[in-house]
């Protein structure tokens, strides 16, 4: 059992809501929201924060952030916020690089096609 809780997802060692997956990227429903919807995209691959970033990352960086614009576009996102948070002082928690993608906030469509905890009320 890995003891990096993103890894753990990554190999289906732990449970989570997964929305997209393929052979480098998964991406995820977040769970502790901070937005209506909130999901976290992130590489298989175990890379610390953008911090530790290498040369050989530039693709598996490139497709985070595409599949966060596809999943955007999929659940009808008309916009929303993506942010790294990198290492403890920018408020990193969990040290397995990850996309924040948020938004929901004005768009009553999100509201009404997305199941998530955050809407239940
Ligand atoms: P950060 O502060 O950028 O490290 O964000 C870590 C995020 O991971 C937080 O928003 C947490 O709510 C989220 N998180 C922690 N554990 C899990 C998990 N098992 N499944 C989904 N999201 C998680
Ligand atoms: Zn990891």
């Amino acid at each position: 059992m890995t003891t990096c809780v993103f890894c753990g997802i990554a190999k289906k060692e732990i449970p989570s809501s997964a929305v997209f997956e393929d052979l480098e990227v998964m991406a995820f429903k977040d769970i502790q929201p901070s937005a209506p919807v909130h999901y976290l995209v992130i590489p298989k691959e175990h890379i610390q924060s953008i911090a530790h970033l290498e040369g050989n990352h530039k693709e598996v960086i490139s497709k985070l952030i595409f599949t966060a614009k596809e999943l955007a576009i999929k659940f009808g996102l008309k916009g929303y916020k993506l942010v790294f948070n990198v290492g403890k002082e920018g408020g990193q928690v969990i040290d397995h690089l990850h996309l924040h993608l948020l938004g929901g906030w004005n768009n009553k469509k999100d509201i009404d096609i997305l199941p998530h905890p955050s809407l239940d009320k």
